[in-house]
């Protein structure tokens, strides 16, 4: 069978699940094809961690559905996060990440090749050493913040039940890759490219390893072991785990292994915190980012919720006067998405969009003024991201 793959995946993490799809199609004795028109099946990875992301994915699947009838296969996040909305947008047939082998195997699997052995360690060389200069150089290629790095996808799932979380209703169990072959295909990939910048993804980085008897600490270590001018970036680095070992990590920055940190804290507001069954406080959120700052450690960004159910503008305040006092160097606005599935859709005092978008807007506003870089939902820089991903392939 002739197939094409469409990723609509804003992460990473989910280009590993592709890569491995791909393995498994071709080692099945498939055809993967570059354009749309010449599959004969058309799959579809869907996206929805954000209202605009999701929104987006839907308009994307209708165009793909009406351009090409019977053809067209929904898996990924969606079927998980908004399987009403799916549904009400696209006729074609769906299955969900979690159903995938069940799926896969039975549709594709006639050479015998299970997904499972199809997988292989995710990592994918630098594309470029700026991808702010590379996209203004190159328009047409979606190029993210990770490009600038060896990427290393090191786990996937995540054991949080935040209350606001639309992805971890479609993840399967979290698990970690196995330590040995990460460090020797990282290591691998290092010398086969000369690039020392590593970018350790995944969907909760430092739960890396705690079911497994390793740490995030522990694989930092061990790949510096083999690699002494390896520099790590961590991405999606829940702000508990920073916390719970605040001297390991410090200790890596002092001894130069960290190049950038993403420390996504959501709020900074205790009783936001708490409903959004964070398991940190102000306080401990406080301690861990003064001592990144006393540090002189600039590196790092975050990402805030705007508008979480019965946020006052007094505790979105307290959010702000947190960024202002540490001053990361980016950060991600997201409005609250009311996600089916999640526990927070069913909090009262929902915050209305015009609050949410009020919000936002003076955010931005106060955050460019002090210095600190800024992508807004719905604003300029995730518009021109999803104009570029939809673009391979669009009908
Ligand atoms: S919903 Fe999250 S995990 Fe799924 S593809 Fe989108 S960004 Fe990735």
């Amino acid at each position: 069978m002739k197939v094409f793959i469409k990723g609509l995946n804003t992460c990473p993490q989910r280009n590993q699940k592709l890569q491995q799809y791909l393995a498994f199609l071709r080692g099945n004795g498939h055809q993967i094809v570059e354009a749309p028109e010449a599959g004969d099946v058309i799959l579809v990875w869907t996206c929805g961690f954000r209202a605009d992301v999701r929104d987006n994915t839907l308009r994307q699947l209708t165009a793909y559905g009406e351009h090409y009838p019977g053809r067209v296969v929904a898996t990924g996040c969606l079927p998980r996060i908004a399987p009403g909305a799916l549904a009400a947008s696209f006729d074609g047939e769906i299955f969900a990440w979690t159903d995938d082998a069940r799926v896969l195997e039975q549709k594709f699997g006639t050479g015998g090749l299970s997904l499972a052995e199809a997988e292989q360690i995710y990592t994918k060389p630098a594309l470029c050493a700026d991808a702010t200069q590379f996209r203004r150089d190159h328009p047409e290629h979606d190029v993210i913040f990770h490009d600038q790095f060896l990427q290393v996808m090191v786990a996937e799932g995540c054991p949080f039940h935040c209350t606001y979380c639309s992805e971890r209703l479609a993840f399967p169990d979290f698990r970690s890759f196995p330590e040995a072959a990460l460090v020797a295909a990282t290591v691998a990939r290092m010398r086969e490219t000369g690039q020392k910048e590593v970018i350790l993804i995944a969907d909760c980085l430092g739960e890396y390893g705690r079911e497994t008897g390793s740490s995030l600490v522990s694989l930092v270590r061990r790949l510096a072991a083999e690699e002494p001018e390896v520099r790590v970036s961590f991405s999606n680095f829940h702000p508990q785990h920073f916390i719970e070992d605040l001297d390991g990590y410090l200790a890596l920055i002092r001894d130069g292994r960290i190049r950038h940190l993403n420390l996504p804290i959501q709020s900074a507001s205790d009783r936001i915190l708490r409903l959004m069954a964070r398991s940190y406080t102000r306080a401990a959120l406080t301690e861990a980012f003064d001592r990144l700052n006393q540090l002189g450690f600039t590196a790092f960004d975050t990402h805030v919720i705007v508008g979480f159910p019965g946020e006052t503008d007094a505790e979105f305040e307290d959010t702000m006067a947190f960024l202002l006092r540490h001053r990361p160097k980016h950060v991600l606005l997201s409005w609250f998405m009311d996600c089916e599935d999640a526990p927070a859709a069913r909090l009262p005092n929902p915050v209305p969009a015009a609050v949410m978008a009020r919000r936002s807007e003076d955010a931005e506003a106060r955050l460019r003024a002090a210095g600190i870089l800024c992508n807004n939902e719905g604003g300029e820089i995730i518009q021109e991201r999803l104009r570029r991903l939809n673009r391979v392939g669009t009908p």
